[in-house]
C-alpha cells in the first residue's frame, strides 16, 4: 500500500503556469534533496522520522513547519472530505514529489473526476497517471548535485523556469536540448521573488522567444 509523507494540504487558487486561477487542492509532499538556494519551501527538505506527527496536529499548525504525516491514498481522500474541499483540481508539489511513486495517488484522483497536476524539478523519474499535467521546473547545477533527466523533460506538459539573470536563460537553453522527441511543452519564465530586474528580463526573453510569462499571482494577492 502506498504511503505518502505529507507536509501540508490546503485549498487555494493555483497562482502559476497554465492553471493560474484554478481552484486547487494542494498536497505538499515532504522531502527534497535538490537544494536550490532560493527555495521558498526549505521546511520540506528533511524527512526526519522524529518530525512525524499525526495529521490533525499538522493540519492545525500555522505557518511553515518541518512536521509531516503519513497517509495512504484513501486516508488522504478522507481528509479532503473532512476538510470540506470543493476544488476539483489537485496539485501535488513538494519538496520533490517525484521521490514518490505518484501512480496510485494520481490514478485514484483521476478515477474520482479530479484533474491532477504535479510540480517537479525534473531530477527524478516521473511515475504518474498518463492524464496528469506535468509541470517541470528544471533545477540545473543546484548544490544537491542532481541532474535534470531527459525522461522528465520529455514527459513535461509545461516547463516553468525561475529566472533572475541571463545565466538562468542559458541553463534553460541547455536543458531544452533534452527535448529531442515530438513533445513540445509550453515554456514559461517565472521571475524569482517578483524582483523588477528579473521581471524585466523574463518579459524581454518571452517576447523574443514567444515563450510565456508566469507570475506567482498568489504572492501578489497575499494567499498561500
Ligand atoms: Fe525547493 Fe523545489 Fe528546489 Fe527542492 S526542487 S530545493 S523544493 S525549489
Amino acid at each position: 500500500m502506498s504511503q505518502y509523507k505529507i507536509n501540508e494540504v490546503f485549498q487555494s487558487i493555483q497562482g502559476e503556469g497554465s492553471y493560474t486561477g484554478v481552484p486547487s487542492i494542494f498536497v505538499r509532499l515532504q522531502g527534497c534533496p535538490v537544494g536550490c538556494p532560493w527555495c521558498d519551501t526549505k521546511h520540506t527538505w528533511t524527512l526526519d522520522p522524529q518530525l512525524e506527527r499525526n495529521a490533525n496536529e499538522v493540519m492545525t499548525e500555522q505557518g511553515e513547519s518541518e512536521h509531516w504525516f503519513d497517509h495512504t491514498v484513501e486516508q488522504l481522500l478522507a481528509l479532503f472530505s473532512a476538510q470540506g474541499y470543493q476544488a476539483k483540481h489537485v496539485v501535488i508539489s513538494g519538496g520533490e514529489p517525484c521521490m514518490y511513486d505518484l501512480l496510485p495517488l494520481s490514478t485514484r484522483l483521476i478515477e474520482l473526476g479530479y484533474s491532477v497536476q504535479i510540480e517537479t524539478s525534473g531530477t527524478f523519474e516521473i511515475l504518474t497517471h498518463t492524464d496528469t499535467w506535468v509541470t517541470v521546473s528544471p533545477k540545473v547545477n543546484m548544490p544537491g548535485g542532481k541532474s535534470v533527466l531527459a525522461s522528465a523533460m520529455l514527459r513535461a506538459n509545461e516547463i516553468k523556469h525561475p529566472v533572475a539573470m541571463e545565466k538562468h536563460i542559458e541553463e534553460l537553453d541547455q536543458v531544452l536540448t533534452l527535448l529531442t522527441g515530438p513533445n513540445k511543452p509550453l515554456i514559461y519564465l517565472q521571475p524569482i521573488s517578483q524582483q523588477k530586474r528579473a521581471t524585466d528580463l523574463a518579459i524581454k526573453v518571452c517576447i523574443e522567444r514567444n515563450w510565456r510569462l508566469s507570475l506567482q499571482t498568489h504572492k501578489f494577492i497575499g494567499i498561500e
